[in-house]
């Protein structure tokens, strides 16, 4: 049955289903205050007047209990007379059950009841009681959560303590003055003071997160020592005509020092498994373009992955315009490239006779083969998942290639750290210069006019709108109707032929979608009316102001990505949050935030406070959800403190070999057996 309902298989696994809360005995009701039906009370008081009363089918124990308010009456159903012999009338008792309160009168059913000056035996003495998370068939079986306490206090009476053996060298818990981990354990089922409890729970959040730390920081080492990487060591003519004569800027020098990171894993030899953050708009996609000339320009072909057709398609658009005059054979490749012309793409693939392969996740499936694949970009990963980043690896007779995974998707630190922990991390934290901050505001029904005034002002002066509905509902077909509205709305205000609006959702077919697009960057279109499809990576510089319709049906991350789509160029940009009156606490806390900052970090923060860690993408993947206990929110400081830790504990003693790490060491041995393989992919 706890198998089954829990995935407990053995005494050990029941030591590790931790308490979900704990009830406070300490804290003692009076009886005169109690006021609700089902409420949990600690009283005390005397007992007296027991008696057995005759029901029709069977006696019950009655009894009352008195304290210096009132009193109430307790009884029980079952066990009534041995339950008879335990007690004594006249004796202080504590009492704690939960009351039932029917026609006025209270009760308490099958109260425990526990002798204060006692004669009496007294139970293991506990101030917090435990209580376990159950099922209804496991309650039907008697298996509920009392019956477990019960079980889990007999395993402590009967085990030895060597049985829950240290897992952490002495000298480590004695410089973080942790318990032990027996005592832990025992804690955190029956902490006899809140200070047990969160010692015991501190000890079990940090031993969570530091083996995870561990593992992690090792199988990075491990993959870096243990797998070579493709040597690019020249920098050639591709990349040297295309920086010299295409590139129409100046890098900043965040992107200058990312590079050089970059240069660093290419040239070396070992394998790069790399992650780019960078917020929208900080000039990502050079960096991943250089980097693709490198392997190029050193017989390596590479490939570029985006989330979306659309992005795909722009990626495709925009990289080979600013190749001009630079000789790299650049395909793409989506769903919507079919038949002959599919087949040819991947014969020319697979012979080395096209460099670079732009794309969807239509790179990931089976038929694409490479000849030598060098270097396999990811833009805004967030929607890649570490399984389908591994098949890049299968794609490629010649090995694995180097990994780059982009992403303007922020991460708050300590779940970087964790999901993460094991890619080398390159960070552009600076925008092209001239870049102006956004300016965002809020407005409702009321300031329509205002807004519809300004975009005409802002038309006037060549600018480019864009304005964005949400997926309001599953069905594709409500959304559209809203999208249409808005609209057909809008064409009273912006009448053709002066003005010309393009129109792009999740429902058109992609060759329709693209021409819309390009109508847009080519400035064809004032307009541009769009559901989230233009969420990511899209780059028109000339388009200086979104609107977001319902803005408090948008996550954070959403809002900040959306926004991200203007401030590309050199002209003031805004964003027009437009809700509705009534607002949620967090959706206020949402757009207040927008409006406040620019900041994508700041905005991460606050994202993962409002959405908690088990909603943000990706998670599963990690074994981040197997924690019991820490939260990547609440407890950074812990993570951080296991973070640089294990980092100092490997760079000292980079294998564990060291007498004093043999805990450690062992208890990983235990883990990895578990995790088989666990970093390699990534
Ligand atoms: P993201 O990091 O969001 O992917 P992009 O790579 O799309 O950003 O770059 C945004 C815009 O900034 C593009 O139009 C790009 O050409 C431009 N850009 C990139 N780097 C620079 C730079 N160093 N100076 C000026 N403009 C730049
Ligand atoms: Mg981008």
């Amino acid at each position: 049955m706890l198998k089954k309902e829990l995935g407990v298989y053995s005494l050990s696994d029941l030591l590790f289903e931790f308490p979900f809360r704990y009830v406070d005995k300490t804290q003692l009701n009076l009886i005169k205050d109690i006021s609700s039906d089902g409420e949990s009370v600690m009283l005390k008081g005397t007992l007296f007047n027991m008696r057995h009363v005759k029901g029709k089918r069977s006696r019950r124990l009655v009894a009352n209990l008195k304290d210096s308010s009132g009193i109430i009456e307790l009884v029980w159903f079952q066990g009534a007379s041995w339950i008879h012999t335990t007690l004594e009338e006249g004796m202080i008792y504590t009492c704690y059950g939960k009351v039932n309160i029917y026609n006025g009168k209270k009760t308490i059913p099958h109260p425990e009841l526990e002798a204060v000056a006692g004669h009496q035996k007294v139970k293991t003495k506990m101030t917090m009681d435990p209580v376990y998370h159950s099922t209804e068939k496991l309650n039907a079986k008697g298996l509920d959560g009392k019956f477990r306490k019960k079980v889990i206090q007999s395993i402590f009476k009967q085990m030895d303590r060597a049985e829950l053996y240290e897992t952490i060298d002495p000298y480590l818990i004695k410089k973080l003055k942790l318990c032990s981990r027996f005592q832990s354990i025992l804690w955190i089922h029956f902490p006899q003071s809140q200070e047990q409890l969160d010692r015991a729970t501190k000890r079990i959040k940090f031993e969570e997160i530091f083996f995870l730390q561990l593992r992690i920081l090792l199988s990075k080492e491990r993959r870096r020592s243990k797998l070579r990487g493709f040597i690019f060591e020249s920098v050639g003519s591709k990349f040297l005509k295309f920086y010299n004569e295409n590139l129409g800027f100046e890098l900043t020098g965040a992107q200058k020092k990312v590079m050089k990171e970059i240069r660093a894993d290419l040239g070396s030899g070992v394998h790069m498994n790399r992650l780019l953050q960078g917020d929208v708009g900080s000039g990502k996609t050079i960096v991943g373009m250089m980097s693709i000339l490198i392997a190029i320009d050193n017989g390596y072909q590479s490939c570029l992955l985006a989330p979306t057709e659309i992005l795909a398609y722009q990626h495709y658009q925009s990289i080979t315009e600013s190749l001009k005059g630079v000789a790299v054979r650049t395909a793409f490749l989506s769903g919507s490239v079919k038949g002959k012309k599919r087949k040819q793409l991947f014969q020319f693939l697979e012979q080395g006779d096209i460099d670079l392969l732009i794309g969807t996740h239509a790179i990931l499936e089976d038929p694409v083969l490479f000849k030598n694949l060098g270097l396999a970009i990811t833009d805004e990963q967030h929607r890649f998942g570490v399984i389908q980043r591994a098949k890049l690896w299968n794609k490629n007779p010649a090995g694995p290639p180097h990994i780059l995974v982009m992403t303007a998707t922020p991460i708050p630190r300590t779940l970087a750290m964790t999901l993460y922990g094991d890619l080398d991390v390159s960070v552009i934290d600076e925008l092209p210069k001239g870049r102006k901050p956004v300016k965002t505001v809020h407005m409702t029904e009321r300031h329509r006019p205002e807004s519809i005034e300004f975009m005409h002002k802002e038309i006037q002066k060549g600018r480019q709108i864009y304005i964005v509905f949400p997926l309001i509902d599953e069905s594709a077909t409500l959304d559209l109707q809203n999208l249409q509205t808005g609209y057909e709305d809008l064409l009273q205000f912006f009448p053709k032929p002066d003005f010309q609006i393009s129109v792009v959702h999740g429902r058109m077919k992609a060759k329709d979608k693209e021409a819309e697009m390009k109508r847009f960057v080519d400035h064809k279109t004032q307009i541009m009316v769009a559901t989230t499809v233009i969420e990511v990576g899209v780059n028109v510089p000339n388009a200086s102001i979104m609107i977001i319709e319902n803005a408090e049906r948008f996550g954070l991350s959403q809002l900040h990505q959306l926004r991200g789509r203007v401030g590309r160029g050199a002209e003031q940009s805004y964003c027009i949050l437009m809700t509705g009156y009534k607002l949620s606490k967090n959706a206020k806390e949402r757009i207040q935030t927008m409006c406040n900052t620019n900041n994508g970090f700041e905005i991460a923060e606050v994202d993962m406070r409002l959405r908690g860690h088990g909603d943000i993408q990706g998670t599963q993947q990690s074994g981040v959800s197997d924690f019991k206990l820490i939260s990547l929110i609440s407890d950074q400081v812990i993570i951080e403190t296991a973070r640089n830790l294990a980092l100092l504990i490997l760079d000292e003693d980079p294998d564990l070999t060291e007498d004093k790490h043999q805990l450690l060491k062992n208890r990983l041995k235990k883990i990895n057996f578990k995790f088989k393989d666990w970093g390699l992919i990534s």
